[in-house]
């Protein structure tokens, strides 16, 4: 047998972090390199959304965030100039379709050490990436260490290594883009507007206004305050930031500045995600975005879920290499025409500006695609993706889709669709369990077999360990597919296809995205 190389990930920001998890939930064996001696302790990214919650529950992680995290099931939009609410998103609406109706509110920087804790192999601190050779078989990394230097072999080198990214520079690829002529300000403060000066805004809230838009962020032991800097303005200092304040929210009996931070805003894509197979973009390294609506971090977080499963089947020898093509065909269109454009469409929504997002598509819709929950892959290579679900309801599950999340009961107690699919294809049969169907035995960790039915399975009818129990058709009505069909779910929830049922149908879907039979 070959030995196994590890994985290399380079760079412990929250995307190293989490592909690192990523890759351990797979059983891959990696290195994580960060060239800093302590994970970085900067003010940046201070929400998280749905559908990254998703991606930490699957890799394990999640239950340690959420305890540290502020949850919030309302998103606030409000024109500043009326202190008037316009349409605000009210995220319980998701409660058919993940278990995580809300999103978070959870400082970048108490975030970090928590994915860092729920590693199995700690980060190595104070590894710097110096440079690297792809061979055939494997990359060649050269590390500058407390130790010296070192040299590191790797099956794979992810790069999760920021927006300056030096491996995306060795590999000559460029970035296309632009820095916008605004900065953007961020002021945490000690204030309390939940009693004494109570406000009652939504904890996450967007304050829209022509010339000066603002987010109100309540972290779990502070408030935040987001706002832009026009082009060429004084960085404000500390006593103008309090009055700055004050004019957001009015008179308050005591307030204390924790600190603040300005940057400028980019909104930029690398040409090309990956060489050869062997090195992938990732996250800011590959686009940087407006961080607007949470969609930096949270669009780096889809990479962390596209990528790692990916790697496991092609490792396991159970896809062939060319399953590594998705990654870049799938997320790069989601970056640059989905987040990228999302985000300066929400950046001019704020200050009214021409080329907002328009109209809004109900209660429904609107709290799908504000927590990314509405990203439809383009698995079929054919430029047929999404990041806006329009339909005012819920509509049929297609290709490409990430899979809603139901509650199913298993023969042995509850199970969820993304439970199900953590670490195997599943193909979910939609179908009458009275007419003891033919559902293959699961006999492959590759790909397990299941019915969903509104009928509970008899125990004499033969399907009783691979049939799930959808009462009042829950689920079914959610999917929406006709009857008697399959729908195949990739281990990252998202759906690879839907078709009628047959002999073979979901063995056949299987070699069709992986590229070999099922093993
Ligand atoms: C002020 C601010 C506010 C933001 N607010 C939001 C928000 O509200 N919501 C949101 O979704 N996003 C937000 N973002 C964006 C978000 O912070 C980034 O998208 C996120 O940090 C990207 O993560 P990353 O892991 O790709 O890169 P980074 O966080 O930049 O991490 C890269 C890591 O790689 C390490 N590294 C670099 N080179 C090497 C090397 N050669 N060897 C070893 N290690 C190396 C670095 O030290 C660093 O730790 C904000 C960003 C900023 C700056």
């Amino acid at each position: 047998m070959t030995e196994q190389l590890p994985v290399a990930v380079v760079g412990a920001g929250p995307i190293g972090l989490t592909t690192a998890l990523g890759l351990a939930h797979y059983g891959i064996p990696y290195v994580l390199l960060e060239e800093d001696a302590v994970l970085s302790s900067d003010t940046k990214a201070g929400t998280t959304l749905s559908r990254t919650l998703e991606i930490w529950n699957r890799y394990g992680a999640v239950d340690r965030i959420l305890g540290a995290a502020l949850r919030i099931d309302e998103i606030g939009d409000i024109d500043r100039a009326t202190n008037t609410p316009r349409a605000s998103v009210q995220l319980a609406e998701l409660a058919n379709d993940t278990q995580f109706p809300f999103v978070i509110n959870l400082p970048q920087q108490k975030m970090e050490p928590l994915l860092a804790a729920a590693l199995p192999e700690p980060v190595r601190t104070q590894h710097r990436l110096t440079s690297f050779e792809v061979l055939d078989d494997r990359v060649v990394l050269q590390l500058e260490t407390p130790d010296g230097p070192q040299e590191l072999e790797a099956s794979h080198l992810l790069a999760c290594d920021g927006g300056r990214s030096k491996i995306r520079d060795a590999l000559g690829v460029k970035v296309v883009g632009e820095t916008l002529p605004e900065r953007y300000m961020l002021i945490d403060v000690v204030v309390d507007l939940d009693v004494d000066n109570a406000r009652d805004y939504p904890y996450l809230a967007y304050f829209a206004d022509k010339s000066e838009w603002m987010v109100l962020i309540r972290q779990p032991d502070n408030w935040r305050f987001l706002f832009p800097l026009a082009p060429g303005a004084d960085t404000p200092d500390d006593e103008d930031l309090l009055v700055k304040v004050k004019q957001f929210i009015g008179e308050v009996d005591r307030i204390e500045l924790l600190g603040s931070v300005v940057y400028n805003v980019h909104h930029r894509v690398a040409e090309q995600w990956t060489k050869d197979r062997k090195v992938f973009l990732m996250g800011d390294a590959a686009h940087l975005i407006t961080p607007m609506w949470a969609l930096g971090l949270n669009t780096g977080a889809l990479d962390a879920s596209n990528l790692p499963w990916r790697l496991a089947w092609v490792l396991r020898g159970w896809a062939d290499p060319s399953l590594l093509d998705g990654y870049e065909q799938e997320q790069r269109p989601v970056a640059i025409e989905g987040s990228g454009e999302m985000a300066e469409a929400a950046r001019k929504y704020m200050s009214f500006q021409r080329g907002a997002v328009t109209e809004a598509t109900g209660p429904w819709a609107t709290a799908y695609n504000r927590t990314l929950l509405s990203v439809r892959l383009d698995v079929e290579g054919v430029g047929d993706w999404s990041m806006v679900a329009t339909s005012a309801a819920p509509p049929a599950v297609r290709a490409g889709d990430r899979a809603p999340d139901l509650v199913l009961q298993s023969p042995t107690g509850r199970t969820s669709i993304h439970d199900l699919c953590r670490d195997s294809f599943v193909a979910l049969y939609f179908t009458d369990v009275r007419r003891r169907p033919e559902i293959p035995v699961n006999e492959s960790p590759a790909l397990q077999h299941y019915a969903v039915s509104r009928w509970d399975a008899p125990h004499d009818s033969g399907l009783r360990d691979r049939a799930l129990f959808d009462p009042g058709s829950v689920a079914t009505k959610r999917y929406g597919v006709p009857a008697e069909s399959v729908v195949l779910i990739r281990p990252d929830g998202h759906i690879a296809a839907v078709a009628p049922m047959g002999p073979g149908v979901a063995e056949q879907l299987y070699t069709r995205v992986t590229g070999r039979e099922v093993p």
